[in-house]
């Protein structure tokens, strides 16, 4: 059985571009069949940023999927996310999501309320505490966009379901998997659980670089849709330059059987793979031997030496705290000297998780190894 993954062209954030590229795109995914469901668009809402970084999906996606999805008969479409640290109204709010989804007509919902649902299937978790609205959702579409990921290498339609887990408990998952091989595992662990049904991917700008949130926008000018995230993050993922397999996610998908994903099955739509690959896309640095730095002395000292660090710029931070609050190892903490009061980490505690590198809003983290 083979699994489309459709790719279409998309110059620019025009409304009717976007909507006709997304109708396009699910079109050749297979389309989709939602008479009288309720269906939820997940967006990627990481992070509340200024001066235009694309950091969450870009409103007049969402314009497009809401569309989409009561044109294909949707009886509710219900927007939401639960960002990093802060409400998922603040980051709606200043995204520009809240507004079109509610110009659209469409659900705004929390995500603060959450329930269980079990994953027999999966290889890490077997019980996930998810926003009940996913639970409830006869379908669930994950609306990502297409950034280098500093700790995941890339996000897009699967790294986007971590948002389905309220507020900080998100945390507590790079607490109990701080490597990157067992932290992708949950990830394919969680796409089991949420089940989406299909995937819509924003790559008319992308980010590269020291993605998700401080990396540098890129035009790429495409919008890609799937069935399945996993078909749709191995196609992205590698038209940017990545091998999928570096990908933690992804590797866990291609290993398993239970996540119902074979690479040998995808079938491009669309633009062809060749003439949509992205040139010179500058991504993140691939770690290898990382499972084995986590292990005793020696593993720590080799961690030390080839895993990139959090830095901390006094002269680019703002004090604003969010670093603070969601480091999952409370290794940050606010310190003072005589040049004054400074974000002080303590490095034995640090998962090299980069939560505080994904939330600050100054770009005042740099993730480097040790000199
Ligand atoms: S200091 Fe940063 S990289 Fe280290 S554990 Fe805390 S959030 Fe993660
Ligand atoms: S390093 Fe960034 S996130 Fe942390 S306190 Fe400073 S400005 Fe805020």
């Amino acid at each position: 059985m083979h699994t489309s993954v459709s790719i279409v062209r998309c110059a620019d954030y025009g409304r009717e571009a976007v909507e006709k590229a997304v109708a396009e795109a699910v079109d050749g995914a297979g389309g989709l069949e939602l008479s009288g469901k309720s269906v939820l668009l997940k967006p990627n809402m990481l992070a509340s940023a200024n001066g235009g970084k694309p950091v969450t999906t870009e409103p007049e996606i969402l314009r497009a999927a809401i569309r989409v999805a009561r044109g294909r008969g949707a009886a509710r479409v219900l927007v939401g996310d639960s960002p990093a640290f802060q409400s998922g109204d603040a980051v709606g709010a200043k995204s520009g999501l809240k507004p079109v989804a509610m110009e659209e007509g469409a659900e705004w919902v929390d995500f603060a309320d959450s329930v269980e649902v079990a994953v027999p299937g999966g290889t890490l978790v077997k019980r996930f505490s998810v926003a009940r609205a996913v639970a409830e959702a006869d379908c669930v579409i994950s609306l990502c966009r297409l950034k280098t990921h500093s700790f995941m290498y890339f996000t897009g339609a699967v790294k986007n379901l971590f948002g389905v887990v309220p507020g900080l408990q998100k945390s507590a998952f790079h607490m109990r998997f701080p490597g990157k091989a067992e932290f992708g595992a949950m990830l394919a662990d969680l796409a089991l659980a949420v089940k989406p049904c299909f995937a819509i991917m924003d790559a008319v700008v992308g980010m590269e670089g020291a993605g998700p949130f401080n990396g540098t926008p890129r035009s790429i000018g495409l919008v890609l849709a799937s069935r399945d995230a996993f078909s749709l993050d191995w196609v992205a993922s590698s038209l940017v330059g990545y091998d999928p397999l570096d990908i933690p996610y992804l590797r866990v998908a291609s290993e398993g059987a239970a996540y119902g994903f074979d690479r040998a099955d995808i079938v491009i739509e669309g633009v062809p793979f060749e003439a949509a690959r992205i040139h010179g896309f500058e991504k993140v640095r691939i770690v290898r031997g990382e499972a084995a730095a986590r292990k005793g002395p020696l593993g720590r000292l080799v961690r030390n030496l080839s895993v990139p660090r959090p830095y901390f710029s006094r002269d680019r931070c703002a004090l604003c705290g969010a670093c603070v609050k969601i480091c999952p190892a409370v290794a940050l903490g606010f310190a003072d000297d005589t040049a004054g009061r400074f974000v002080a980490i303590d490095y034995e505690k640090c998962l090299r998780c980069y939560c505080c590198h994904e939330v600050c809003p100054e770009d005042a983290i740099d993730l480097k190894r040790r000199p």
